[in-house]
């Protein structure tokens, strides 16, 4: 049986990556995430050059619950439903608490938890009709721990963490698992155009940023890789994980055990 993958977030970073990963178990993939329409269009076929299945990339903007609906309602008309549901969109703002601009938090908390009420509410009633569905939440550390000057993102990362555990108790007798994963600095494409940046502003080397500044609070001292947090992710959709649910599972080399 061909499954039904949607990933949020899927043009770039752990979210491209996630969609490769269920691309290479022959799935039908559901893409979303922003980019230029020729860069959507060569993701779009990288990944349609993986997989048996079929690939489409749908725009939705995370920060609006009428875009979200229709891209539930595609993949559900294209693909009868999605199997696999993963909520990766999220984006970041720094600054601190009483200069945070209040549309910045609104933002953030659409992109990086409403976003998943809206996907989630959608998918689950396909997947209680199949008896089957896996929902996973790429949370964070901060999900489970703070970082000054980042209110929004850990709030919604800590909501995240919440919502989960909601959901997994309300579906868990219909074959349906719920999980965050919760991941420390990993070297996405974002990462990787900051070394150099900071190397220059902070006038140290690139691997002083590396150690000092970026991977200071990862005891590995060595970034997570997107293909790390896709091969997880791809366990906790497997028929083994069945009884793995309402958690969420550290990919953060050591981080939250400090
Ligand atoms: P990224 O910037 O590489 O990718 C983010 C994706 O989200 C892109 O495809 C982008 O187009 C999409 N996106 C942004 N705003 C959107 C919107 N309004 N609507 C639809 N799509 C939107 O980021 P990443 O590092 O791969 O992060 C992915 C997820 O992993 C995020 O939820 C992030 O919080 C989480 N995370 C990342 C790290 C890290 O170190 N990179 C660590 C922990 C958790």
């Amino acid at each position: 049986m061909t499954r039904t993958a949607v990933i949020t977030g899927s043009t770039s970073g752990i979210g491209l990556a996630i969609a490769k990963a269920f691309a290479k178990t022959g799935a039908n993939i559901v893409l979303n995430g922003f980019g230029k329409p020729d860069e959507i269009r060569s993701v779009t076929d990288e990944v349609a050059g993986l997989t048996s299945g079929a690939v489409l990339h749908h725009p939705a903007d995370m920060t609006r619950p009428d875009e979200i609906a229709d891209l539930m309602a595609t993949a559900a008309s294209r693909f009868g439903g999605t199997d696999i549901l993963v909520n990766n969109a999220g984006v970041q703002f720094v600054e601190k608490i009483e200069d945070f601009p209040v549309e910045d938090w609104d933002r953030i908390i659409a992109i990086n938890l409403s976003s998943s009420f809206h996907t989630i509410r959608a998918a689950v009633p396909a997947m209680k009709r199949k008896g089957w569905g896996r929902i996973i939440n790429i949370a964070s550390a901060h999900g489970l721990v703070a970082s000054p000057f980042k209110s929004a993102y850990v709030a919604a990362k800590h909501g995240i963490m919440g919502l989960t555990k909601t959901v997994a108790l309300e579906v868990a007798e219909n074959g349906i698992t719920v999980n965050s994963i919760c991941p420390g600095y990993v070297l996405t494409p974002l990462v990787e155009k900051q070394i150099p940046d900071q190397a220059r502003t902070r006038g140290i080397t690139e691997e002083q940023v590396i150690n000092e500044v970026m991977l200071k609070g990862q005891p590995t001292k060595k970034f997570i890789t997107v293909e790390q947090v896709a091969s997880l992710a791809l366990y906790i959709a497997s028929d083994d994980a069945a009884q793995i649910t309402g958690t969420h599972v550290s990919i953060d080399g050591g981080w939250t055990a400090q």
